[in-house]
């Protein structure tokens, strides 16, 4: 290396190892999706399958949920369960499905990491508990709803969520959710761009 060079090297500014949050009005993250194919990337991180028969539907919930929003002319990162980068968006939905060993012992539940969005879930809440006719869990019922891995990739301004839809492991439930995926989705939009107008 020359002198210069090397007078160069040193003043030009130290390369971040984390590159700057992408910015859209909401990211979308279908639960399990991606797995376990993904897994490999992130070798700290539970390689979590999800429930039998999850995977398939958080993908199709999630893609309606970004086809709703993109059909309004708002931007949306669709992502899969592992994803990199961060993220500075309005509001942020992982979308889920319950299981449970112990077949119908929960239903429904939203999990936040703060009081920051609290509001959006119970916008959330309001808004399905009109339809859901199955039991609806207290907020962050599980530590792991409170503390999701997702939240720490992701800083939503108006609120993120992870929204399980119901208990798949749940005969009832399940019968009642399998005709109403995208419908489940269109819901969750019209929460979401609630959310995003008040930001
Ligand atoms: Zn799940």
């Amino acid at each position: 290396m020359t002198w210069l060079a090397l007078v160069v090297a040193l003043a030009s500014p130290l390369p971040s190892p984390s590159p700057p949050p992408q910015h859209f009005d909401a990211l979308i993250s279908a639960g399990h999706e991606g797995r376990p194919a993904s897994c490999i990337r992130f070798p700290k991180r539970h390689c979590n399958l999800g429930a039998s028969g999850e995977r398939q539907w958080t993908p199709i919930v999630a893609d309606e949920v970004a086809r709703a929003l993109r059909a309004d002319g708002f931007t949306v990162a669709r992502e899969p369960a592992d994803f990199d980068g961060t993220f500075e968006v309005k509001t942020a939905a992982f979308i889920h499905f319950d299981g449970n060993n112990r077949p119908c012992s929960t239903g429904a539940s939203i999990g936040y990491h703060d009081s920051s969005s609290s509001a959006a879930a119970r916008l959330w809440r309001g808004v399905y508990a009109r339809y859901f006719p199955f039991r609806f869990m207290n907020d962050n019922f599980t530590d792991n709803l409170r503390d999701y891995y997702g939240f720490r990739q992701v800083h939503a301004s108006a609120g993120a969520l992870v929204i399980e839809l119901g208990e798949i492991t749940c005969p009832a439930q399940r019968q009642w959710l399998a005709p109403r995926l995208k419908w489940e989705g269109d819901l969750i939009a019209y929460v979401l761009k609630m959310l995003i107008a008040k930001k």
